[in-house]
């Protein structure tokens, strides 16, 4: 089987409500989406996504990605998507970096492959688990008052995972885990996200203050220096997401006994195989996982919960998912979708959801 085809979407997912994160600094009102379709000789036809969480977030946006895939197109038209480590290796060797490109073409690789095999992406990659996974919410920077609204406003959708962002003013990031510690109910998860937000003394004080009320906190600081600068000097249990993005990157968390929680997101990471073999050191090291696309649609979130159900039950906390947070359905409310708060794992073979190609409009490029 070869690859014949690869064509590439761009649309715009407008999100509901507005959304900061931490200290305000970065607001989005809509998410730059590429889709990609990947055809073969065999017939089959795979979809890959890749959403940055806008441009401002991490060292990835939408045209970026797009160009990235014009780079590697030539050096992967031909493989056998079934090979997703050839495919992989292709994309390498003609693009070191720039992993974001990358992920899109390795999910719809994957997306051939289960096709193929007659079995869902999590089958294909070992097993999946049928455990339906809780879905964590993504409550922006806000006052207390207004991350009280929307944290009602995701329980009445079933959710029972929230991820708060802080990371702003010590003295108010204080005053919101506590208010909101104060109407955390029983079984609920709560991440309080700091997005890089705070310096290292600002990480050591809120840290402190809050000591008693046992909360984690992901990627308290800028880089895993800083994070590496707080170990011993405080209590709280640390995930780390924004500086997961390489293999090297996680065999030093892991080694170092930077964080017990990996954040691992698709997009950024490189796609399903490269996020395989986080997981791998996570679970030989004791670390548990929240498992995200970065952003994006029903396939983004799909494509997560593929990867999440590889995760044994005990260790995977929650998988984030956008679809709750966009105004556009380019599925027709096919895949998974949001059931009393929790995904579950399309019986379909390959991702298990495609899009309305009506929906997308022409293709902003095609390689053959
Ligand atoms: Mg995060």
């Amino acid at each position: 089987m070869k690859i014949t085809e690869i064509s590439v979407y761009q649309i715009n997912l407008p999100l509901e409500h507005p959304y900061w994160l931490s200290g305000g600094r970065l607001k989005f009102e809509v998410l730059d989406a590429t889709l990609v379709r990947i055809v073969t000789d065999a017939g089959l036809i795979g979809w890959g996504e890749g959403t940055p969480w806008g441009h401002t977030y991490v060292p990835a946006h939408g045209p970026g990605l797009r160009a990235g895939i014009a780079t590697m197109a030539p050096f992967i038209l031909g493989h056998d998507p079934r090979r997703v480590l050839d495919v992989e290796r292709a994309m390498d060797l003609a693009l070191p970096g720039h992993l974001y490109a990358k992920s899109p073409i390795d999910m719809a690789c994957w997306d051939i492959a289960g096709q193929a095999a007659g079995l869902p992406i999590a089958d294909l990659m070992g097993g999946g688990s049928r455990t339906p996974r809780p879905i964590a919410s993504s409550v922006g920077a806000k006052t207390a008052a207004e991350t009280r609204t929307v944290i009602e406003r995701y329980r009445a959708r079933g959710y029972l995972a929230h991820s708060v962002k802080i990371g702003g003013d010590v003295d108010r990031d204080i005053a919101r885990i506590r208010d909101v510690e104060s109407i955390r109910l029983e079984g609920e998860i709560v991440l309080y996200d700091v997005n890089r937000g705070w310096t290292r003394q600002q990480a050591l004080r809120v840290m402190s203050a809050t000591r008693d009320l046992n909360v984690m906190f992901e990627q308290p600081c800028e880089t895993l220096d800083d994070i590496a600068a707080l170990r011993g000097k405080h209590s709280a249990a640390v995930s780390v997401d924004e500086t997961l993005n390489t293999l090297q990157d996680a065999a030093r968390i892991a080694r170092d006994g930077l964080a017990e929680v990996f954040g691992i997101k698709l997009n950024r990471v490189g796609g399903l195989t490269k996020a395989a073999r986080m997981r791998d050191i996570a679970l030989a090291h004791g670390i548990d996982m929240f498992v995200m696309a970065t952003g994006g649609s029903v396939l983004a979130d799909a494509e997560a919960l593929h990867l999440a159900a590889t995760i044994p039950d005990a260790n995977c906390h929650a998988v984030w998912a956008c679809q709750d947070m966009l105004t556009v359905d380019i599925a027709g409310g096919r895949g998974p979708r949001n059931v009393d708060g929790h995904l579950s794992l399309p019986a379909d073979p390959g991702l298990g959801v495609h899009p309305d190609e009506d929906a997308l409009g022409p293709p902003v490029a095609v390689y053959t």
